[in-house]
């Protein structure tokens, strides 16, 4: 097998000399395992995030679609597909804890690598933030940053099957075209416009019902002012802080908070874990009619990991950033 090993922990933005590829040699799987083949793997946020999980010298974290190529387990026989964590490596033996087995009437027509974007966990974390957390009902303005990436463009689009008004920030103006083209109200590049604050207030003049926040810093500071009276605030990530070597401390708009009494939560996509399949189905029935597209970023080569992981943190990605081994 193949594996990308960390070297040592990312000191503010991740480079080259954090990652190692390594050789291993795997033995034949035994009573009860299997051998899986990496088809896609998942290059996510979290990773820089979650990273002090790992010790230097341990296989970067990840999930990815796999292909089981050798089973001594009968519940995943030999060519079923599954997703797993089983970090960044090519083979992978596995006893099946922890594993999900890619349903087998999967259509043909949507790509198993959707299966860590649209249709896996991005996707359930656009679902559970809308549905668990905001409530978002028909007929509110929504509100979402990072919104041409893996979960922001799939929190667009529910909002709009659900008969909402959807604003959105991306970093450069062809995914603002993109997120046109999915259907958004509103969109714009929080890069090059002059002021956040007039061009949320431009966007929806009486403000914002339900904010998805991803990015958090002076964006998050900005748009809390322009939220409704009893606005909501999912707390999904902050992707502008992950890379800080010292916290930002504020300043936060208490004042909104209070005086217009929001309501923010923060959540974690696993909370809602045993409603995971049947948030799969409901993405997939989006999917099969054209309701929901999920566009991947695809980066070809697992030797391409490391810049493909840096790339989507830079954000070079429109959708979900995958790799093709
Ligand atoms: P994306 O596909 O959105 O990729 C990351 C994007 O973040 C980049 O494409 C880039 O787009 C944007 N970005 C990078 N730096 C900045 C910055 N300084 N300011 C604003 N935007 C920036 O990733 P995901 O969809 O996988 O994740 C989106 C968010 O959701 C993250 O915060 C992540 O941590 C969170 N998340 C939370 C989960 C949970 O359970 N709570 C589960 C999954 C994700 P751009 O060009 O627009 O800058």
């Amino acid at each position: 097998a193949k594996t990308w090993v960390l070297t040592e922990r990312f000191e503010g933005f991740p480079k080259d000399s954090n990652f190692r590829l390594q050789l291993e040699q795997l033995p034949d799987p035994k009573d009860g395992e299997m051998l899986l083949e990496a088809l896609f793997l998942s290059v996510d946020p979290y990773m820089r995030a979650y990273v002090m999980r790992i010790q230097p010298g341990e296989v970067m974290m990840g999930s990815q679609v796999a292909k089981v190529i050798k089973s001594h387990n009968p519940s995943f026989p030999v060519g079923s597909h599954v997703v797993g964590r089983c970090g960044w490596r090519t083979h992978s033996l596995s006893d099946g804890a922890g594993l999900t087995l890619l349903q087998a009437d999967w259509p043909q027509e949507v790509s198993l690598s959707q299966a860590l974007g649209g249709i896996g966990m991005p996707g359930l974390t656009a679902l559970y933030g809308l549905e668990e957390v905001l409530d978002l009902k028909e007929g509110e303005t929504l509100l979402v940053n990072a919104a041409a990436g893996a979960v922001g463009s799939v929190v667009g689009q529910i909002a709009k099957i659900k008969g909402c008004k959807v604003v959105g920030s991306a970093g450069s103006d062809a995914k603002v075209a993109f997120l046109k083209d999915l259907g958004f109200d509103e969109a714009f590049n929080y890069k090059t416009i002059t002021s956040l604050e007039e061009t949320l207030k431009a966007a929806s003049p009486d403000g914002y019902d339900c904010f998805f926040e991803n990015v958090g810093g002076p964006f998050f500071s900005v748009a809390l002012p322009q939220m409704k009276q009893f606005g909501r605030i999912a707390v999904c990530g902050g992707i502008s802080l992950y890379n800080d070597t010292t916290p930002q401390t504020g300043p936060y708009p208490h004042t909104s908070m209070v005086f217009k009494q929001l309501k923010m939560e923060g959540f974690l996509v696993n909370r809602w874990q045993h409603k995971n399949p049947e948030g799969i189905r409901r993405l997939l029935a989006w999917a099969k009619e054209g309701k929901l597209h999920c566009r991947e970023h695809v980066t070809e080569g697992f030797e391409k990991m490391p810049s493909a992981f840096m790339g989507m943190l830079k954000g070079e990605n429109i959708g979900k950033a995958v790799i093709k081994v």
